[in-house]
């Protein structure tokens, strides 16, 4: 009994030196991201680079390629349609603000504006009759009538900072 007694202090931080030696099982997180890039067909660039067989009439894989020349895919959501559907939109310099999923490349666009003359401009579709404001071209919730895409200079000071 004596014994025991003696060595169990010894015994107890043996045990937790085990505890706080084990490995925190951690669920990775999906990071948050700002990209400056353009939309792309990932396909067509696939082709071009690495020769990736592509047919001529083949659905576009839409992602962005930053101006790194690094590949994100688009996850088709509502926030994200307009970068689908809007070929506007793929001559544009753009911001997309965003999610990246651990071990992947999927991109969720929660935000994105253009950059244009080194300002950034809010992107977003517009129905002059009723105001209401849509984040993908069609027609508008109200009245019908096709929204328009507005271009609109975020504010006089959003001139980029130099990296
Ligand atoms: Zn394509
Ligand atoms: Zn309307």
């Amino acid at each position: 009994m004596r014994s025991f007694i003696r060595l169990s202090p010894l015994f107890l931080i043996l045990v937790l030196l085990m505890i706080g030696a084990k490995p925190p099982i951690e669920k990775p997180e999906p990071k948050d991201v700002k990209i400056h890039g353009k939309i792309v067909c990932l396909a067509e660039e696939m082709h071009t680079h690495y020769k990736v067989e592509l047919f001529g009439n083949h659905e576009h894989l839409r992602g962005v390629k930053t101006k790194d020349g690094e590949y994100y895919t688009l996850l088709r959501t509502s926030l994200a349609e307009a970068l689908f559907v809007d070929e506007r939109l793929h001559e544009k310099d753009l911001i997309i603000n965003g999610r990246v999923f651990p071990k992947t490349q999927l991109l969720e666009v929660t935000r994105f504006s253009s950059i244009k003359d080194g300002v950034v401009h809010e992107l977003y579709y517009y129905c002059d009759t009723c105001y209401i404001r849509a984040v993908a071209p069609g027609n508008c919730d109200c009245c019908q009538a096709p929204v328009v895409l507005i271009e609109r200079p975020l504010n006089i000071d959003s001139i980029i900072p130099s990296p």
